[in-house]
């Protein structure tokens, strides 16, 4: 039996495909390497001393995908194929829309198809929307996301929904991300979007190597204690082990359908990360407060109760490790 993770050489992909590994597993791991590089397979394998089965396709190429199916014993299947560049999304919500939704609609009818019901989606904390108190709660209606990226996650979310709904043989785990940064301590695995990051962490460290001059802290004047936004910072490492749990629960019981948040449910500011990036690294970031960015919200971060008491899942890793682990993979990239 084996798992099937799409988007398996991304960066959070990458990082559950070890988990799974450590844990004994069998995977088949897909990918078209459209936001990834060959490599990552191979330092998979280095880290975990383990081998699998790969192929390289799109995950909406049914014919492909048919053939993933024929050929393994796939029991169920784990989903990180996807764009997720909030501001790219808003400039392409058309290859957004059909990649991430069109696509998974491809991979829930092979699902169907070969009878392997079993399914965990990357979903993320942009589902709550704007409207709804912090912290969030599983049990909160989902609102209106701010991006196509967002919406994506939505309209999956209501898909699989009534998927359930339909057929009740179906086990299926929402986990809403918040934001994942770190990498894994061998130095091996890291995020490495292309061009100029829009992300917080990917900036910080370009900054600190020297690529990029200085941070923008986007807004310093919101209602926050040090005026920045609050974000709920998990550990990719961390979050790699809540689909492991989340997978073992679909295996144990007949679960239905369920959501659990992905936080610690502690909130930093952007300050906070610059300046523990800094003590825990001693690199310098320079920084300058710019104006706001367009669509961010003053603060959010998870009650992260409901995945600790269902899942046994608590995140371990420190902002410290979290920091200190994403300059180290930056730190290898230049060496090799
Ligand atoms: N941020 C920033 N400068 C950057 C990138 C991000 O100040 O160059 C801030 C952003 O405004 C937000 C936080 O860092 O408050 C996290 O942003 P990111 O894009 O990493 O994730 P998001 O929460 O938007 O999904």
């Amino acid at each position: 039996m084996s798992v099937l993770v799409t988007g398996g050489a991304g960066y959070i992909g990458s990082h559950t495909a070890v988990e799974l590994l450590n844990q004994g597993r069998d995977i088949v791991i897909i990918d078209d390497f459209s936001n990834s590089k060959p490599e990552v397979l191979e330092n998979i394998r280095k880290i975990t001393g383990k081998d699998f089965k790969f192929y390289q396709i799109d995950y909406s190429d049914r014919k492909a995908l048919e053939n993933v199916f024929e050929e393994n014993n796939i029991d169920s299947v784990i989903n990180f194929a996807g764009f997720k560049a909030v501001g790219e999304s808003t400039k392409k919500p058309i290859e957004y829309y059909i990649n991430n939704v069109s696509g998974a609609l491809v991979l829930f009818d092979t699902m169907r198809k070969y009878n392997v019901k079993k399914f965990v989606f990357s979903s993320s904390a942009t589902v709550y929307g704007e409207k709804n108190p912090i912290p969030y709660v599983e049990t909160m209606e989902t609102g209106k996301a701010s991006s196509p990226y967002g919406s994506t996650k939505v309209f999956i979310e209501q898909i699989l929904e009534d998927i359930y709904k339909s057929d009740n043989e179906w086990d299926i785990a929402l986990l809403r991300y918040f934001n994942p940064i770190g990498s894994h301590e061998s130095g091996l695995l890291g995020e490495e979007p292309q061009g100029i990051p829009n992300n917080l962490m990917p900036y910080i460290v370009r900054v600190a190597c020297g690529q990029l001059k200085e941070l923008s802290v986007f807004g310093g004047d919101y209602d926050t204690p040090d005026g920045t936004c609050i974000r709920d910072y998990i550990h990719v490492v961390d979050l790699a082990k809540g689909h492991i749990k989340a997978l073992e629960k679909l295996e144990k019981e007949r679960s239905g359908i369920f959501t659990y948040n992905l936080g610690t449910g502690v909130g930093y500011s952007v300050l906070d990360v610059v300046k523990t990036f800094e003590k825990s690294t001693g690199q310098k970031v320079a920084y300058k407060i710019a104006d706001r960015r367009a669509g961010d919200l003053p603060a959010f971060y998870a009650n992260a109760t409901k995945a600790k008491e269902e899942l046994g899942w608590i995140p371990e890793k420190t902002l410290e490790d979290m920091c200190r682990d994403s300059w180290h993979y930056i730190e290898m990239r230049s060496k090799s």
